[in-house]
């Protein structure tokens, strides 16, 4: 996957894809695209505005709220991976952390090569700060109904998961790359799937992005559950 170093990773352009002015003369797939990417540069704005004013760069942000997500400690490799940042981008952000005391480095207790990384209490507060900073999305995703939130889930996986699979995006622990994930488990209700994990049935509004229960399913387990998956409207 290419990585940006931590200073490339600005604010772009205003209308990346261009003007969607001709609206009804573009593709479908183009006006989403287009939507997509203004949603995109509104956050990253937010991002960088927010970091500013907190003494922050918004990747330093990004390790920070990733850590605070984490039960246990981080080694560089888990930053490198889940932020698609160079080795050498990791290390230098939380060199400047821990120089902030936000952060603490040790070696691991399961590999003595490896730094264990964690947060300092200072670094956990900032790190739940850090996790709001794409709140301002909340108003607008509360106009959708709980169905269109549904569908707009069950699309965004979709993609999430065609990126992934393209190298394109970090891996994100989603319920359809999971090994307790049961998809149409239980069909004809409303609650189809089944997370053997919990051993509970659930829906489409309820399918994660992010679950720290999260195993990833063997090659061949993966690509079934994800026929089965979409197969199914
Ligand atoms: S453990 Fe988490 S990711 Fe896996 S199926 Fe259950 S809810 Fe989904």
């Amino acid at each position: 996957m290419t990585s940006l170093p931590e200073e490339q990773a600005g604010p772009v352009a205003n209308e990346p894809f261009g003007s969607d002015t001709a609206a009804a003369d573009r593709p479908l797939d183009r006006r989403l695209l287009n939507g997509l990417a203004k949603i995109g540069l509104a956050s990253r704005h937010r991002a960088w505005q927010e970091a500013e004013g907190r003494g922050l760069t918004p990747t330093q942000g990004q390790v920070l709220a990733f850590l605070g997500q984490r039960r246990d400690a981080a080694r560089l490799s888990d930053i490198v991976e889940a932020l698609a940042v160079t080795p050498a981008t990791a290390s230098l952000v939380v060199d400047a952390l821990t120089r902030k005391g936000l952060t603490a480095k040790a070696r691991s207790a399961s590999d003595a090569r490896a730094l264990a990384i964690t947060l300092t209490e200072a670094g956990q507060r900032e790190a739940d700060r850090t996790a709001g900073w794409s709140d301002f999305l909340l108003a607008a995703v509360d106009t959708l109904t709980p169905a269109e939130q549904g569908i707009f889930l069950r699309g965004l996986v979709k993609m999430i998961r065609t990126l992934q699979e393209k190298d394109e995006i970090p891996i994100s622990r989603m319920c359809v790359t999971c090994q307790y994930f049961r998809p149409n488990a239980h069909p004809e209700t409303s609650r189809p799937h089944h997370c053997a994990f919990v051993d509970a049935p659930f829906g489409d509004p309820d399918l994660r992005l992010d679950c720290l229960d999260h195993e990833a399913a063997p090659t061949d387990q993966a690509e079934r559950v994800w026929e089965e998956f979409i197969r199914a409207q």
